[in-house]
């Protein structure tokens, strides 16, 4: 039996592991928080001690963590201890400049590497349907691909080091950009008069068609699956959004690629999540764009604003 490593058993990566197990793998996974690794267990994995105890004897290893640093926290601490030719997975969603980083601590120690983030969602990670984008060596990928696949409903090769992270990034701002045109387009036509399905039957066949509105759309009704039907509950969090395109901002600037819209996306989705709108699904920025930065807000929200305006 194959013995993996699961480093980071939040939200994610605890389905992610969980589907690993159901597929036969012998999964050995450690969080720093007690509670998912409790969680884990319930799902089949085997509860390590230490990430070290996890990376121990393991022939992979996977790491679902928040950020850029503590991916290569972890790399540190694990790239001396596994066995030479470990293939490292790393599926969070992190800068490209960290992604290639850990791609670079992996070799020094003699190992392949891929960064495969992810989209889907908790609900694909639960399913075994997330996309994965992966960046790395053929050979790496090679070896990393049959790993993947209980969790996957579709991989992509995208590249060298820090593709998979590029991708990931650019089909993101994609993402916020789109949304926040669909939800002006909706307050632009209550204002005109035009009913939400009218709106809806015309742009989703028209040249205004794109997933936001078709898979997503932010107005309960005409699409019953999406989180407007739901109080907007997540789905993709807002906060996760803002993570997602200011990273895309930090890569443009590195890059020097100008991305003006990407740009007032992440303006926009900072000031949601500042008036208290991060847990929300981010489709819910419909609501603050119905309001207006000065419209509906309360005076305490209209300062936070102001505030959030000069420094983000
Ligand atoms: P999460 O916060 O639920 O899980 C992260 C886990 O990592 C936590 O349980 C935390 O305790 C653990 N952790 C942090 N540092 C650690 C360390 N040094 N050693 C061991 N464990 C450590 O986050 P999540 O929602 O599972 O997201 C994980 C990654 O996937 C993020 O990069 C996120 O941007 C990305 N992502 C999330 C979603 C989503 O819908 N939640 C979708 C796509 C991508």
């Amino acid at each position: 039996m194959t013995t993996i490593a699961f480093i980071g058993l939040g939200n994610m990566g605890n389905p992610m592991a969980a589907n690993l197990v159901k597929a036969g793998y012998e999964v050995r996974g450690f969080d720093l928080l007690p509670e998912n690794l409790a969680k884990a267990e319930a799902n089949g994995v085997l509860r390590a001690d230490s990430a070290e105890g996890a990376v121990e004897g393991a022939e992979a290893v996977i790491t679902m963590l928040p950020a850029g640093k503590h991916v290569l926290t972890v790399y540190e601490n694990l790239a001396p201890k596994a066995a030479k030719g470990t293939p490292f997975i790393d599926s969070s969603t992190i800068d490209v400049d960290s992604a290639r980083r850990a791609h670079a601590m992996a070799a020094e120690h003699g190992h392949l590497s891929i960064d495969a983030p992810v989209s889907g969602g908790v609900g694909g990670a639960e399913a075994g349907t997330l996309t994965f984008m992966a960046g790395g060596s053929d050979e790496a990928f090679a070896r990393a691909e049959p790993i993947l696949k209980p969790m996957a409903g579709r991989i992509v090769h995208c590249g060298a080091a820090g593709a998979g992270q590029a991708a990931k990034i650019c089909n993101n701002m994609i993402l916020g950009v789109s949304m926040i045109a669909v939800g002006e387009a909706f307050v632009l036509a209550e204002k005109l008069g035009l009913s939400h399905q009218a709106l809806f039957e015309v742009a989703s066949t028209s040249s205004g068609q794109c997933w936001s509105l078709t898979s997503y759309c932010p107005v309960p009704g005409p699409v019953p699956a999406s989180p407007a039907n739901r109080d907007y509950r997540p789905g993709f969090a807002a906060s996760l959004m803002l993570k997602d395109l200011r990273l895309a901002q930090e890569a443009a600037q590195a890059a020097g690629a100008a991305i003006p819209l990407g740009a007032e996306a992440a303006q926009l989705y900072a000031l949601f999540e500042a008036m208290g709108n991060g847990g929300k699904d981010f489709s819910a920025i419909i609501n603050f764009l119905r309001g207006g930065a000065e419209g509906n807000h309360s005076p305490a929200q209209k300062s936070r604003i102001k505030v959030c305006a000069s420094t983000c």
